[in-house]
This record gives C-alpha cells, sequence and structure tokens, in this order.
C-alpha cells in the first residue's frame, strides 16, 4: 500500500494546484461512511460534493455498473443504445410537464454550456440575466454565469456578458428580463452561494416576466435536482415549469454524468449544433438508471423532505451560540456562522463528520438521501459541541 505521506507528496508535486486539499486520503466508501488509509471512519455529510445521494457503492449501482462494464462501456450517440433509450424513458417519467427533451454529458458546467446554447438555439437571441451570489461552474459559459469574482476575474476577456440582478429581487429581475433575453438562469437554492433558498414569489415572477418577454427560464438543479430537496428538482417547491433544467452531480449514482433538459413543446435543436463524445454513454447510463431507480423505489425523495425538515427543527432547537441563522431546504442545509467556517470544519472532521463551505462563513450539510435519524443526530452532536 503506498504511504499516506508519498501520496500526499506526490499529488502535492503533480496536480493542477487549483484545490486546497484536506490532508486526508479518503479510500473507501461504504453508505454514509467514507475511510481514509489509517482505516479512520467519516460520516460523509457532504455526499462527495453532493454527488453521493445513495451513500457511497450503493449495491445497485455497483451491480449496473459491473454488468453494463462487462457489455458495453462506450457507445457514441450516433448509435442507438438500449441503456441510453430506458435513461431517456425513465427521466421523461419523472419530469413534471413536458421536460422530456434531453442533452445528455457529463458534468454540471457541461450541463448549464448545453442550456446556454439550448436558449440560444430557441430564441435566436444573445442576452443571459444571472442571479447575484449564483455559482454555476467553471467552464466559460458556466464561468460567466457564476457571481463570485474570484472565480470570473482571470478570465473576464473570455467571458460572454452577463447580466447580474439580485437573487429573490423581483423588481430587478423584470427591468433585467427584456425581449432580448434569450435566458435567465437561477439556483432554486443557492448552494455554493450561502445556501439561500429563492422565494416562491421570485421563482413565479421569473417565470412570468419570461413569458411576457419570450426568453427561456433555466433552473439550475445540479446540486439541488433528483431530491436533494425534499422533491424531484427544487422549483417544484414553487409549483412553475422552467424551459429548460441543468442536472448533474446525484444523476449517476456517483460516475460523472450531467443533462440539459427542455420541454418537448420549444423542440428538438439542430443536428449538428451541439456534441459530445462520452456523453449518454451506456456505462453512465446503466449508472443512472440505477441510481435513479433506487432513488424513486426507497422513496428518498420524501425522506429527504421529513429528515430534513425534522433536522432543521432540531438543529434551530439548540440555540447554537456559533450559528447567525439556519437556512435549508429537505438534506441541503446550511448554517451561517458567526465566525469563519474552515475552522468549525476541521472541528468536525476530526469529530468524524465531514462538512462543506458555503462561501466563507457557512457551513453546508449535505449527507446522502439514505442517511437515517440516528445518524443525523451523530451529526447533530457533533456541531453542537463545535459550535456550543
Ligand atoms: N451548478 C451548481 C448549482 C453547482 O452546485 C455546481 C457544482 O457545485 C455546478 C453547477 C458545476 O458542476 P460541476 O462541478 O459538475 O461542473
Amino acid at each position: 500500500m503506498i504511504k499516506t505521506t508519498t501520496l500526499f507528496e506526490i499529488e502535492d508535486r503533480h496536480s493542477s494546484g487549483a484545490y486546497g486539499k484536506r490532508p486526508t486520503a479518503l479510500v473507501r466508501g461504504d453508505g454514509v461512511y467514507v475511510y481514509d488509509q489509517n482505516g479512520d471512519r467519516f460520516l460523509d455529510a457532504t455526499a462527495g460534493q453532493g454527488v453521493a445521494a445513495l451513500g457511497h457503492c450503493h449495491p445497485a449501482v455497483v451491480k449496473a455498473i459491473n454488468e453494463q462494464a462487462a457489455r458495453l462501456i462506450t457507445s457514441h450517440e450516433s448509435f442507438y443504445n438500449d441503456r441510453r433509450a430506458e435513461l431517456y424513458a425513465l427521466l421523461a417519467g419523472i419530469m413534471p410537464a413536458d421536460l422530456s427533451r434531453f442533452f445528455l454529458c457529463n458534468s454540471g458546467a457541461e450541463a448549464n454550456e448545453g442550456a446556454l446554447k439550448v436558449a440560444k438555439l430557441l430564441t435566436g437571441r444573445a442576452g443571459i440575466v444571472a442571479a447575484k451570489r449564483s455559482f454555476h461552474g467553471r467552464t466559460a459559459g458556466a464561468l460567466s454565469l457564476t457571481w463570485t469574482q474570484k472565480y470570473r476575474k482571470p478570465f473576464q476577456a473570455w467571458l460572454p456578458t452577463v447580466d447580474y440582478v439580485a437573487f429573490n429581487d423581483i423588481e430587478a429581475a423584470n427591468m433585467a428580463i427584456t425581449e432580448a433575453t434569450a435566458a435567465v438562469v437561477v439556483e432554486p437554492v443557492q448552494g455554493e452561494g450561502g445556501v439561500h433558498p429563492a422565494t416562491i414569489k421570485y421563482l413565479q415572477a421569473l417565470r412570468e416576466r419570461c413569458d411576457q418577454t419570450g426568453a427561456m427560464l433555466i433552473i439550475d438543479e445540479i446540486q439541488t435536482g433528483f431530491g436533494r430537496t425534499g422533491n424531484w428538482f427544487g422549483f417544484q417547491h414553487v409549483g412553475i415549469v422552467p424551459d429548460i433544467i441543468s442536472v448533474g452531480k446525484a444523476m449517476a449514482g456517483g460516475l460523472p454524468m450531467g443533462a440539459v433538459c427542455w420541454r418537448a413543446a420549444h423542440g428538438p435543436i439542430d443536428r449538428g449544433t451541439h456534441g459530445s463524445t462520452f456523453g449518454g454513454n451506456p456505462l453512465a447510463c446503466a449508472a443512472a438508471l440505477a441510481a435513479i431507480t433506487t432513488i424513486r423505489d426507497e422513496g428518498l425523495v420524501e425522506a429527504a423532505r421529513d429528515n430534513g425538515e425534522w433536522f432543521i427543527d432540531e438543529l434551530a432547537g439548540l440555540k447554537l451560540r456559533g450559528a447567525r441563522e439556519i437556512r435549508g431546504r429537505g438534506l441541503m442545509i446550511g448554517i451561517e456562522l458567526r465566525s469563519r467556517v474552515t475552522p468549525a470544519l476541521k472541528a468536525l472532521q476530526e469529530a468524524g463528520v465531514l462538512a462543506l463551505p458555503a462561501g466563507l462563513n457557512t457551513l453546508r450539510l449535505l449527507p446522502p438521501l439514505i442517511i437515517s435519524r440516528d445518524e443525523l443526530t451523530v451529526i447533530m452532536s457533533a456541531i453542537r459541541a463545535v459550535l456550543g
């Protein structure tokens, strides 16, 4: 076995430098737990950055990947494929209304790139409106939608112009969205920006203004999708139907996959206007089939809603001295701290719980949807010990 210190040295010498790394080498996962090289166990309330909705190495996903890997791993979408067809049918079944046209890709940022292209193709317009405090990814189009200056600044010269408006500000959105707008892009709960849910009125107003102007309403469901917020998709809390949604993260049980989904009423896009070598490969499709059917059959969307409500209530009841505000929807939970988040994350990890930051002073929890109340209680006790 490679020594932990050697492994750190190799990664530090050769990896891009783009990531700040925690000094822990995770080598195994099982359900809600991950294990380091020494066999130390951590309760993973990051779900691998919101990906492992079913926990790590869920048997249904492992089985599907193993079987498909032995059958056909790669096949471009210029041919038909059994697993892909099954996935399209499954996705169309869980999507509300006629959100049943899909472009399959390999990540969240790619899904947002695709969503922008689809909006431009369908409207023939160029304008883009996004929200302040947003995060939509790091490739050029997705980065242009991302508010945080530190991500965007070095690349600004390459990025399309985007009109940023304050999140949850209806008047500002109504002013910014015009007949020249192709796309309005928003997260139903801003994740990286600090776990801020969009208000019902705000999303309804965006829908109305897009209807008036002919702009496409794009909801970024990359972090919120597939049950995380206690509905299949975050926009379903509001009772609107977007024109386009982007998904990723939890879609394929841990394998890289994303998708652009849009309303059938808008029709298909023209041949050759978009494409991807790996998009819709049978291996990822098989994993997604297993992951999504498991989320559905094990009632994990409802579990996320019930457990999330319970957890947020219990947490609020603790009246933590170090917490300014608790926000969230379902099992997407943010605790705004009175201080910087990094020391709290370190202390939680020492107590055996992995959590995420969301901005400088918000602690974010994205536990696997399979988590039990006992396991949530373990997280809560660790938080109480750290935040008083
Ligand atoms: N959009 C949202 C809302 C996200 O949370 C993320 C990732 O955290 C992305 C887009 C980008 O996804 P990816 O890292 O898969 O490119």
